[in-house]
């Protein structure tokens, strides 16, 4: 089968041929139905180098996963050939505390996971393929009757990744606050529509690019602010002053670390979601008072099962280009242009 794998840090990836995968005991194979193209992916071809992680090339990327299940190994049950599934991306150890509850993201004995901190797509081989070796079957969600696969690949993580940020902050989102989202490609244009379908806050977005402000409008935003020196006293005025109660920094630059420190408001939350490296200096003047850093990492099996649910419902949508696997390569140049608008998909 045809595979598109990172074969070396540094490099692009390359559409080669390797063997289907076949199933050991307690495995499954699934017939992918669509990848996301997610900006990680990007990281990894360009920014990341030997020892930053502990995994590395060469595997297949593609971590945000859905199809149908071709072959069980055996002792698996509970999932049927044929059955339509997403992939829970993150990969555990499958036994401690933490993944016990479905938070395999904190898996907290990772030397005991398939690979460490990572998955399919993430230091093993991805469904950016036609077929695809899920470890466990714990790791698959039944997709609901009224999602695609291809609906449901991106919100395996530009749906998820947001809506774990969000779902930590509901507390701070009663009628009368505000969430700024900075950064509305892939995870943000999503995160708006979470804002809005599971929260009352008014949901202000932030982009640098003029079509990612007309997405995030069309998907309801009630405010779109272009990236730059008046973002901050744009979004201060128009929250009266106070700024916003919640800031999911989708970029993570120093530039957009930058702006979400200078709008958050007393007791509200500033969660990096983006890796784009840069660095928010924490001081006891620098930040208003009690206003809480942090960041997160992608999200729990149950609160995939609730992302699907919202999809399933058409509540929240990521809006998709369609790319074959042999124009794989060409869905990274166009996010990395910024020629996208939502996400990438990619149906083999
Ligand atoms: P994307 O490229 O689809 O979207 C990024 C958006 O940010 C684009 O619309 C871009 O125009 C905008 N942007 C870039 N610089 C900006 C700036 N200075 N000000 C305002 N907007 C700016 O990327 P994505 O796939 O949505 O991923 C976003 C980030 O989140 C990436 O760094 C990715 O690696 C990371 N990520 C993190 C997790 C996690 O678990 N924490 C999961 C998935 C992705
Ligand atoms: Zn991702
Ligand atoms: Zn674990």
């Amino acid at each position: 089968m045809r595979a598109l794998r990172l074969l070396d840090w540094k490099s692009e990836p390359e559409l080669v041929e390797v063997p289907r995968p076949v199933p050991g005991p307690g495995q499954v194979v699934i017939r992918i139905g669509a990848a996301g193209v997610c900006h990680s992916d990007l990281h990894l071809m360009h920014d990341f180098a030997p020892g930053i992680l502990p995994w590395g090339p060469p595997f297949t990327l593609g971590h945000e996963n859905a199809g149908w299940v071709a072959e069980l190994g055996t002792g698996v049950t509970g999932v049927e050939v044929g059955q339509a599934v997403a992939v829970h991306g993150p990969w555990g150890c499958g036994t401690c505390a933490r993944c016990l509850l479905g938070i395999d993201t904190y898996c907290e004995n990772p030397a005991a996971a398939p690979v460490p901190g990572g998955g399919g797509g993430l230091g093993l081989d991805g469904g950016m393929a036609e077929y695809m070796l899920v470890p466990d079957p714990r790791h698959l969600v039944p997709l609901p009757a009224t999602l695609t696969p291809t609906e449901a690949a991106p919100l395996t993580d530009a749906g998820l990744t947001p809506y774990h940020a969000i779902r930590r902050s509901w507390s701070k989102l009663a009628p009368g606050t505000t969430a700024v989202v900075i950064g509305v490609g892939g995870l943000g244009h999503v995160g708006v529509q979470i804002l809005k379908e599971t929260t009352a806050a008014r949901v202000i977005a932030v982009d640098s690019r003029a079509d990612a402000l007309r997405l995030a409008a069309d998907v309801g935003a009630d405010l779109t602010v272009p990236a730059g020196e008046d973002a901050a006293s744009t979004i201060r005025e128009s929250t009266g002053g106070r700024g916003a109660d919640v800031v999911v920094d989708c970029v993570g630059s120093d530039e957009t670390l930058a702006l979400a420190a200078s709008v958050v408001r007393t007791l509200g939350d500033l969660t990096i979601v983006g890796i784009a490296g840069g660095t928010l200096p924490v001081s006891f003047f620098g930040l208003p008072y009690e206003a809480s850093v942090q960041t997160t990492y992608w999200g729990s099996r149950s609160e995939l099962v609730e992302v699907l649910d919202l999809g399933a419902r058409g509540l929240v949508r990521a809006a998709s280009t369609v790319y074959d696997l042999e124009h794989a390569v060409d869905a990274y140049h166009d996010l990395r242009e910024g020629r996208l608008d939502g996400r990438a998909v990619v149906v083999p």
